[in-house]
């Protein structure tokens, strides 16, 4: 009998179970997966040690991760690299083919003038609309609770245009909001946009974790084995088992493991509509399982590994975008119909120039970059994304061409059978979870309680607000504290 039983081990149900632990509760932290880390997890080839798909930590300092590695003292073990100690990099594609290149802000700084200058002449940005950016980040710095509670159902798409900054810093928010949230901008709320970005302007953009960005997962982990915890890896669960309304334990591969509490980090909707089964058609409301079935998934994220054996890259990260490449509804619907942009927001991220132990050669390199696409793991929208995205990566990195030795596409299929199941027409492939959409963040956010008792849910999909993997430890840091109360 297990105090808790945590169902998933991505970075929300590592964070929950590791904090339980901790607290001194007897924990079994079960994954399908060989490894921890969920969609960010680490994973080791011929050498290399890189994720499936490009990931980088925003904040880089303070954040969720940090407390995390304090709480369980894993100093020793994980090291959090931040941007100050990197080099990455965005790149702007002027409508006339020239790129503008900036250095990603680090923590508490934009640069000197001199460099502030450059930019903007050469992408043509008035000292007007600059102007404007640097309200727009005083009203970042600056709303107040209340202010923010006015913007919980305003789109971030109406509320940036109202600072009438251009169509090159629009181009660049936009972008930003679409790599971070993955959602359309016209239902991304303001309010969600600016908690986030705050942290990202007063911590700096990018973190990247030595050994791996999963890494810390698999730190976490160890903690809990270390500390008369239960880690079962490669171990699927088929159901959530429940009597008189209340979780008991779970099936797992013929077996039935007891706990007092069932945590799930294996989303909302499959945790709902497949591991409760046949329970939930019979224990749970139909609104709420209509109102289950009705939520919304954040888009894909899908592209190409590149495995070069020579130095094609010196920014370990980069963020290219063009005033064609931010998406609201209406334009991912048009790529949906098969009318992509020339300039798709691309993201790339070289896991060896931040950690160069995690190449076997240090001019050998693992290159990931992606693209937003729908989440449907079945969607025809995968092949022309992964399309896009080599055309456009081989058109600014030439190299590739004769130096790629393997190369391998990542599509929203892939996604989902690494993270989470396809319950619903259209979700499985997520990038982040649960789609931080209107209706669906902050105070509309799913409560980490579920209807049954005893049952909670660990995630994106409920609890926690920021960018991908920080929300997930911010979930995760939630939902240990609401369980130990319960536990007592
Ligand atoms: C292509 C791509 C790029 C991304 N880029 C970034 C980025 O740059 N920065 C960032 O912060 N975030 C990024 N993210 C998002 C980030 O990875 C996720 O938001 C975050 O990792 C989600 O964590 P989670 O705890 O909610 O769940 P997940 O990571 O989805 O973990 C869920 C876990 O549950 C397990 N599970 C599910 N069902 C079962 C079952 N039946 N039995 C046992 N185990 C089960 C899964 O195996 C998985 O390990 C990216 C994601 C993708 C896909």
């Amino acid at each position: 009998m297990y105090d808790v039983i945590v169902v998933g081990a991505g970075y929300g149900g590592v964070t929950c179970a590791g904090l339980l632990t901790k607290y001194g509760y007897k924990v079994a932290l079960v994954d399908k997966n060989p490894k921890a880390g969920g969609k960010a997890m680490s994973v080791s080839k011929k050498g290399f040690v890189y994720e499936m798909w490009p990931i980088l930590g925003g904040p880089s300092v303070p954040s969720r991760f940090h407390e995390l590695v304090d709480i369980l003292q894993l100093h020793d073990d994980v090291d959090l690299l931040t941007s100050s100690e990197t080099s990455e990099e965005f790149r702007y594609i002027k409508s006339d083919g020239r790129v503008v290149t900036s250095p990603f802000p680090t923590q508490g700084s934009y640069g000197d003038s001199n460099e502030m200058n450059r930019v903007l002449s050469e992408a043509g940005i008035s000292l007007a609309e600059a102007g404007n950016l640097l309200k727009l980040m005083a009203a970042i710095l600056s709303t107040t609770p209340e202010q923010l509670e006015g913007l919980e159902h305003v789109s971030v798409f109406e509320w940036v245009r109202s600072f009438e900054i251009g169509s090159v810093l629009e181009s660049y928010q936009f972008s930003l909001c679409n790599l971070l949230f993955v959602v359309a901008l016209d239902k991304l709320p303001a309010a969600e946009a600016i908690r986030t970005l705050r942290d990202f302007y007063q911590g700096g953009a990018g973190r990247y974790h030595r050994k791996g960005y999963g890494y810390v997962a698999q730190a976490v982990v160890g903690y809990i084995q270390n500390h008369g915890g239960t880690w079962l890896p490669k171990t699927k669960v088929d159901q959530i088992l429940v009597e008189d309304d209340s979780a008991v334990g779970i099936k797992a591969g013929g077996k039935v493991y007891k706990g007092k509490t069932v945590v799930s980090n294996a989303g909302l909707q499959p945790t709902v509509l497949k591991l409760l089964e046949p329970y939930s058609s019979t224990a749970l409301p139909p609104d709420y399982l209509e109102w289950v079935k009705r939520l919304e998934p954040s888009w894909a994220f899908v592209g190409v590994r590149y495995f070069v054996d020579a130095p094609v890259f010196d920014k370990a990260s980069i963020i290219q975008f063009s005033d064609e490449s931010w998406w609201d509804t209406e334009r991912f619907e048009s790529a949906r119909n098969g009318s992509w942009p020339d300039q798709p927001l691309l993201f790339i991220v070289v896991p060896c120039l931040y950690d160069p132990l995690l190449s076997p050669d240090p001019s050998h390199q693992v290159i990931l970059a992606g693209t937003m696409c729908s989440p449907d793991p079945s969607s025809p929208m995968n092949q022309a994304a992964v399309g896009k995205v080599e055309k456009v990566m081989e058109k600014y990195w030439p190299d590739l061409r004769w130096h790629t030795t393997k190369k391998e596409a990542f599509t929203s299929q892939n996604i989902s059978a690494q993270s989470r199941a396809s319950v619903v027409f259209g979700q499985g492939g997520e990038c982040i979870g649960l789609g931080q959409v209107i209706g669906q963040c902050g105070p509309d956010k799913p409560n980490p309680k579920s209807p049954l008792s005893r049952l909670w849910f660990v995630g994106c999909d409920a609890g926690g607000y920021g960018c991908g993997t920080h929300q997930a430890v911010e979930s995760g840091f939630q939902v240990a504290e609401m369980v130990a109360k319960e536990l007592g």
